[in-house]
């Protein structure tokens, strides 16, 4: 995600953020027998992988990841609440390392932020047997007891029914869920139950949702998703659409994700349609009539990212990725996931530096959050300093090092100057997002400061050995969920030195006094 404080702040005196995060590498770990040959999902679970990349993703992934097959029918109501009403099959095989007596789902859609909004559960089964749910959490967590103790490797198949409300509430929360009345504009994210998270070493996430950035916290899983939906929408998702057949009034759509933590819509009457293709993924640009002017520069920004991250982090392996103008709330500029992401609508002026900023950023939690996961709850800065110090990258690649280091000030450290020498203070980086004295503090500590980190570590082994350490993490934690030494150790390896004090010093300690005094401030302002 990248925060609208962070955004708005450029206008008077220019700063930014996001939010953003699974596998089996050292993520994923099933010990033995895994799914057996008879259960191994089919090769269409991966019609979104571009063929070249399928027989190693499918090798990699298939015997443990979640399948989830959602069968689901948008009911749009008129002045009143939009529904929707499925039944997801899951097939889930235990990819931690420790045996499980429950499963845990989330119902983000019932966090109290979403006010009239909510998911419920009509009906659970067990292989096929009625289950009764424990609720808690003011049921945004869901715990099934499972009638087995299932070992790691062991599979269960569940059943849930249920219907979820979209409100139209979008100040409290960042806004990625609800209907937007003025414009159209549906956002589905997070609007099913998804398992929640699971980090290597910690276990599962069953505490608190924390709504100050990205909320989903998930492993990679396989989604097949057929929606009945009213005709005349256009929708951007996850993944591919397999299939779609219009009948009259309604229209049924099929879509593969492929390996994902999440499978996301955006539907709008509204919108048309930018395409173009970076190496062989189609990118899309989603946007309405009123900004038809600028649609052309927003899917080049777009689509030049994507080539130069491609070239830097190793190529991004789908089909498809489509960029979305969003009608979301004010507290944020855009927010990425798996193979969408959402823009707001407020940047679309081409004279608004934040637009393409966002849009890279977004772009680069490609890499840093959807295949490459963390726990955003414990280490955002894993995927937003790491995606917004890519940005810089981007600017600096693509319009040269003067223009890079304008991005830096006026991304970077503006943001991190206004706490250090404000009232927050300096803190930690690599702290629960939910440890942060305040929302603005985070926004600015681990976009600004996090970031800051990276140019540190960048500064010291030189660009190549910064990308070809990014590249080598990448690869190796692909739908896993790296941990903060992960990072460290892949730019160890690729400068052979030693950076433990330096990550201290950026990451886990609260010492920014010795880096900058406030005659920087000055300087930048
Ligand atoms: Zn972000």
């Amino acid at each position: 995600m990248l925060l609208s404080s962070l955004v708005r702040a450029l206008f008077t005196r220019l700063i930014v953020l996001t939010i953003v995060g699974a596998m089996f590498t050292p993520g994923l770990v099933a010990a033995t027998s895994a799914r057996g040959l008879a259960s191994l999902p089919s090769m269409t679970r991966y019609d979104a992988i571009l063929p070249d990349f399928r027989d190693d993703i499918y090798a990699q992934t298939s015997d443990l990841l979640p399948v989830y097959d959602v069968s689901a029918s948008f009911n749009i109501a008129g002045d009143g609440l939009s529904t929707i009403t499925g039944t997801t099959r899951l097939s889930y095989v235990n990819f931690a390392d420790a045996a499980q007596d429950e499963v845990h789902v989330r119902l983000y859609p019932n966090a109290p932020v979403y006010l009239e909004g909510g998911i419920v559960l009509d009906e659970v089964l067990i292989s096929g047997e009625h289950i009764d749910p424990r609720y808690d959490l003011d049921d945004t967590l869901v715990s099934l007891p499972l009638f087995e103790t299932l070992e790691p490797g062991g599979e269960v198949d569940l059943t849930i029914q249920f219907t979820s409300t979209l409100p139209f509430e979008r100040n409290q929360s960042y806004g990625m869920f609800g209907f937007d009345q003025e414009s159209g504009s549906f956002n589905f994210a997070h609007w099913q139950p998804l398992l929640t998270g699971w980090t290597p070493g910690i276990g599962w996430n069953t505490g608190p949702l924390d709504m100050r950035g990205d909320p989903v916290f998930s492993n990679a899983a396989l989604f097949s998703v057929q929606l009945q939906a009213p005709s005349g929408l256009v929708f951007a998702t996850t993944g591919v659409a397999t299939s779609t057949v219009e009948m009259g009034a309604t229209t049924i759509y099929t879509w593969e994700s492929g390996p994902s933590r999440d499978f996301v819509m955006i539907a709008n009457p509204n919108f048309l349609v930018a395409e173009g293709i970076v190496g062989e993924t189609v990118v899309r640009s989603f946007y309405t009539a009123e900004h038809a002017a600028i649609a052309d520069e927003v899917l080049e920004m777009t689509m030049a990212s994507m080539e130069i991250f491609n070239e830097l982090f190793g190529p991004y392996p789908y089909r498809e990725f489509d960029l979305a103008e969003a009608y979301i709330g004010p507290r944020a500029a855009g927010i990425e996931f798996p193979g969408v992401v959402y823009i707001s609508q407020n940047l679309y002026n081409i004279e608004n530096p934040n637009l393409e900023f966002t849009i890279v950023h977004e772009v680069a939690h490609q890499w840093w959050y959807a295949m490459i996961g963390n726990n955003q709850y414990l280490h955002a800065f894993l995927d937003e300093s790491l995606s917004n110090y890519a940005s810089i990258v981007y600017y600096e690649l693509r319009y040269g090092p003067d223009a890079a280091d304008q991005a830096v000030d006026r991304f970077l450290k503006r943001s991190y100057f206004a706490a250090l020498f404000g009232t927050e203070g300096d803190q930690i980086v690599n702290q629960p997002t939910a440890s942060f004295p305040s929302d603005r503090s985070y926004g600015r500590i681990v976009y600004g400061k996090g970031a800051l980190g990276m140019q540190a570590i960048r500064d010291e082994i030189g660009l190549d050995a910064f990308t070809r350490a990014l590249a080598d993490y990448a690869e190796l934690h692909r739908f896993g969920v790296a941990l903060p030494g992960d990072l460290l150790a892949a730019f160890e390896r690729a400068s052979n030195s030693d950076l433990s004090e330096l990550w201290r010093h950026w990451f886990d300690a609260a010492e920014g006094e010795q880096d900058f005094v406030p005659s920087d401030l000055v300087e930048i302002t």
